[in-house]
């Protein structure tokens, strides 16, 4: 079992958070639900006719809630490289220890990124199409890796994708997440 730390709970946060605790890893989310989301009614989002942010907000914090997830809403003040791992600092200076850190904090979260070595360029984090940066175990989601590009649907799908591949990295092989209706 991994442990992950997801520094942000916008839909990317959240998203990511789903997936991995679906597949029992210990995963926490630091955020204090300061997201753009509030200010949005979503007309957009695939298979949802409308929604007001905070409602899908609201709504994704207890579909995570529901697979015990802590949100935490201490700021994330620092990520560093600690071993094979991450050493993370809240605010208040206590700190938390993990395999693999899941950026999705929107843009606020780019200097976290570079402070832990990740690259960035054009006002982004470089990101692989797995939202990996170049520092292993480091992924960047949503909004702090494509702000030009800022949608719920579009960060939702990164923290699932950064998820799966950190199931598989684990798994050791490919990884998918599907239910099926009960007969
Ligand atoms: C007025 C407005 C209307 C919009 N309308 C739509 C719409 O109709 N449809 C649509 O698809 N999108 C809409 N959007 C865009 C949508 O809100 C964003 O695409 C979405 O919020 C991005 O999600 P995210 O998870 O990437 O980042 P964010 O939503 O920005 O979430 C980041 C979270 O991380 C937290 N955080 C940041 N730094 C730290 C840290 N250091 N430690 C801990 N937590 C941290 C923040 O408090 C925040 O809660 C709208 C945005 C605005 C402003």
């Amino acid at each position: 079992m991994a442990r992950v730390i997801v520094v942000g709970d916008g839909p990317a946060g959240l998203s990511a958070a789903l997936f991995l605790a679906r597949s029992d890893h210990d995963v926490i989310v630091y955020g204090q639900d300061e997201t753009a989301m509030h200010y949005a009614l979503l007309r957009n989002y695939l298979g949802v006719d409308e929604i007001d942010g905070t409602d899908f907000q609201e709504r994704a914090r207890a579909q995570v809630a529901d697979y015990d997830v802590p949100v935490d809403e201490r700021e994330v003040e620092r990520v560093e490289r600690d071993g094979d791992g991450f050493t993370v600092t809240v605010a208040g200076g206590d700190r938390d220890r993990a395999d693999y850190v899941i950026l999705a904090g929107g843009k606020a979260a780019q200097r976290l990124a570079e402070q832990v070595g990740a690259e960035r360029a054009d006002g982004r984090v470089v990101v692989d199409t797995e939202y990996a940066t170049g520092v292993d175990g480091l992924y960047a989601v949503g909004r702090v890796a494509r702000p030009d590009r800022s949608q719920a649907i579009i960060s939702a799908g990164a923290g699932a994708t950064a998820a799966l591949d950190v199931l598989a990295r684990e798994a050791g092989r490919a990884v998918t997440d599907w239910d099926t209706p009960d007969d």
